[in-house]
C-alpha cells in the first residue's frame, strides 16, 4: 500500500471521538447506544475499505474528519425514522400492479383493520359458546354464500393456497396437468417449482397449444392424486389450440375417483362481460362444474387484501385444514378483517363496482375517464407550474396482476412535457417526492393514466410536479 493511503488510514477518526461529538447533539434521544456505536463502526469501516480498495481519487475523498463522520452517522440514524413502505400515486394505467401493492382497499376494509387491531378481538374465540373458535369461521359463511361452495379456507396468498392443496391431496402422488398451463406468475410463482415444493409429482400431458381429454385419461395411473387445471391468468395461447374444459375433467375425475382442482388465480366474483370486458370465469361458475376445489387470490380482481382463498367440497377442505402446513401459512387478523368487509360489498353485485377501486377502474365508462383527464389538465393549468405543457391523449390501460392479459382497456392520458427537464428525469424526480407519483414515460413527455388515478390524488400530482420543477 502506498504511503498516502497509509496516512489516510491512520487519520481516520476514532469511534469514541465520533460518539463524543454525537452525544453533544443528544444522539441518544434518537437511538440507543448499540445502534449509534454500530453505525459509527460501519461508516468508518466503509471509509477504511474505500481507502484500501478504491481508485486514488475516490480513496482521497474517503478521508473524513470526525465532524463529517458524525454528520453521516446522524443522517443515517435520522433516516431510520423515514417510512420506507409508502403510499404512491399509480399513474401507470396498470390497475392491479403487483409492484405497487395490487388492490387498494375499500374504506370499510381499512376501518375494520383499525377497529379490530386497536384492541383484542374474537379471532379464535367463539362468542356464542364461550370457548375456542376458528379464525376461518369469520369469513367462511359469506364466502360460501357468494360462491356456492360447501366450505372455505383462507391462507396468505394464492401461491400458498396452491401449495397447501397440492401437498394435502397429492404428496408423493402424481398430479396431471396440461403443458399449456405450466404458468409463471410474477417471477417467483412457477407451477413446476410449487409442485416440487409441495412434494407432488408433476405429470405433464399434451402440448403447449393442444391438450385433449384423452391425454389426461391416458395419464391416469394407480398413483394419480389429482387432476389440476390452471387458469392462464397472465397470457393466452391463441391460434391452433385445444384444451379440455373443466366440465369434462370433472367427469373424468369422477369416473376414476380422482379429485379435480381448478386454480383460477384472479378471483372474479362478478360477471365482467356485462361491462364489456372479456369473460373471466367467476368462482361460482367454476364451482358449479362440480370441481372439488378452487383456489384464487384476494388482491387481484376480487379487490381485497392479499390472501389465498380455497373453496370447494367439505371433505377436501377438512383434510386441507388438518394439514400441519396450514398452520405455517395461516392468515392474520388484519387480512381477515379487510377480507370480510370487502366480501360484504359483493352482496350487492350491482353496486360492488362502485365500492371496490380495482373493479371501478376496470369498468368505468371511458367518458368518465376522459372527463377526469380534462379535469386534471384544468387543475394543472390553474396551478401555474412554469414551463409545462399538457395534452390529452387516447390510449389503453391494462388489468395487470395476472388478470385479463389480452384486454386492452380504453383510457385517457394526460401528457406532460417540460421545456427544461427530460421526461426520464421528470419520471425519476417524481419517484423521489413526498408521495411518489409513478408515471409512464414516452419520448417527449411523461404520461399520467387517469384510469388508475382518482380526483383525490390530483393535489398529490400537482405537489409532486411542483417539487420536481424546483429541485
Ligand atoms: C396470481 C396467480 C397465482 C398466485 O397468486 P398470488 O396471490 O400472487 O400468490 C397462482 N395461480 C394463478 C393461476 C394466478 O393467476
Amino acid at each position: 500500500m502506498d504511503e498516502d493511503r497509509k496516512a489516510l488510514l491512520k487519520n481516520l477518526p476514532k469511534i469514541d471521538e465520533i460518539i463524543l461529538l454525537l452525544e453533544k447533539k443528544d444522539i441518544y434521544s434518537l437511538a440507543p447506544r448499540e445502534i449509534v456505536k454500530e453505525t459509527c463502526q460501519k461508516v468508518v469501516q466503509r471509509l477504511r475499505e474505500n481507502i484500501v480498495g478504491a481508485a486514488q481519487k475516490e480513496a482521497m475523498e474517503s478521508s473524513l474528519d470526525a465532524v463529517s463522520v458524525a454528520q453521516v452517522v446522524e443522517k443515517l440514524i435520522k433516516g431510520l425514522y423515514h417510512y420506507r413502505l409508502r403510499r404512491v400515486v399509480n399513474a401507470t394505467g396498470v390497475i392491479l400492479h403487483t409492484n405497487l401493492g395490487r388492490a387498494p382497499l375499500c374504506p370499510e376494509a381499512l376501518q375494520r383493520i383499525v377497529e379490530v387491531g386497536r384492541g383484542y378481538s374474537n379471532l379464535e374465540f367463539d362468542l356464542t359458546r364461550g370457548e375456542r373458535g376458528h379464525r376461518y369461521d369469520h369469513v367462511r359463511e359469506i364466502i360460501c354464500a357468494l360462491t356456492g361452495a360447501e366450505d372455505a379456507l383462507i391462507v396468505n396468498n394464492n401461491a400458498a393456497a396452491v401449495l397447501l392443496v397440492l401437498n394435502t391431496l397429492a404428496e408423493r402422488k402424481e398430479v396431471i396437468i396440461s403443458r399449456g398451463e405450466l404458468i409463471e406468475i410474477g417471477g417467483e410463482f412457477r407451477i413446476p417449482e410449487i409442485m416440487q415444493k409441495s412434494a407432488a409429482i408433476m405429470r405433464e400431458v399434451g402440448t403447449t397449444n393442444c391438450t385433449r381429454l384423452g391425454d389426461y385419461e391416458k395419464a391416469i395411473a394407480a398413483n394419480t392424486g389429482l387432476i389440476l387445471k390452471v387458469h392462464t391468468s397472465n397470457y393466452r395461447i391463441v391460434g391452433f389450440t385445444e384444451e379440455a374444459d373443466i366440465l369434462s375433467l370433472v367427469a373424468l375425475g369422477k369416473k376414476h375417483g380422482i379429485p379435480v382442482m381448478d386454480d383460477l388465480g384472479s378471483g372474479c366474483l362478478i360477471d365482467l362481460e356485462q361491462y364489456g370486458l372479456q369473460h373471466e370465469p367467476p368462482v361460482r361458475e367454476a364451482l358449479a362444474t362440480g370441481v372439488d376445489v378452487v383456489t384464487f387470490s384476494g388482491d387481484k380482481l376480487l379487490g381485497g387484501p392479499q390472501a389465498g382463498i380455497i373453496v370447494g367440497k367439505q371433505d377436501i377442505l377438512e383434510s386441507v385444514k388438518r394439514n400441519p402446513l396450514n398452520r405455517a401459512l395461516r392468515i392474520d387478523k388484519f387480512t381477515l378483517a379487510a377480507l370480510e368487509a370487502t366480501m360484504m360489498h359483493y352482496l350487492n353485485p350491482d353496486d360492488v363496482v362502485n365500492k371496490l377501486r380495482p373493479l371501478q377502474a376496470l369498468t368505468e365508462p371511458i367518458a368518465v375517464v376522459k372527463k377526469r383527464a380534462a379535469g386534471l389538465i384544468s387543475k394543472l393549468r390553474k396551478a401555474k407550474l412554469t414551463s409545462l405543457e399538457y395534452s390529452l391523449k387516447e390510449s389503453f390501460a391494462a388489468a395487470g396482476g395476472g388478470s385479463l392479459p389480452t384486454e386492452k382497456i380504453p383510457t385517457f392520458l394526460v401528457g406532460i412535457k417540460s421545456k427544461k427537464i427530460k421526461p426520464s428525469q421528470m419520471e425519476a424526480r417524481l419517484r423521489q417526492v413526498e408521495v411518489p407519483v409513478i408515471v409512464r414515460v414516452d419520448k417527449e413527455e411523461i404520461l399520467i393514466d387517469l384510469r388508475t388515478v382518482i380526483v383525490d390524488e390530483f393535489p398529490l400530482i400537482i405537489d409532486g410536479l411542483r417539487n420536481c420543477l424546483t429541485k
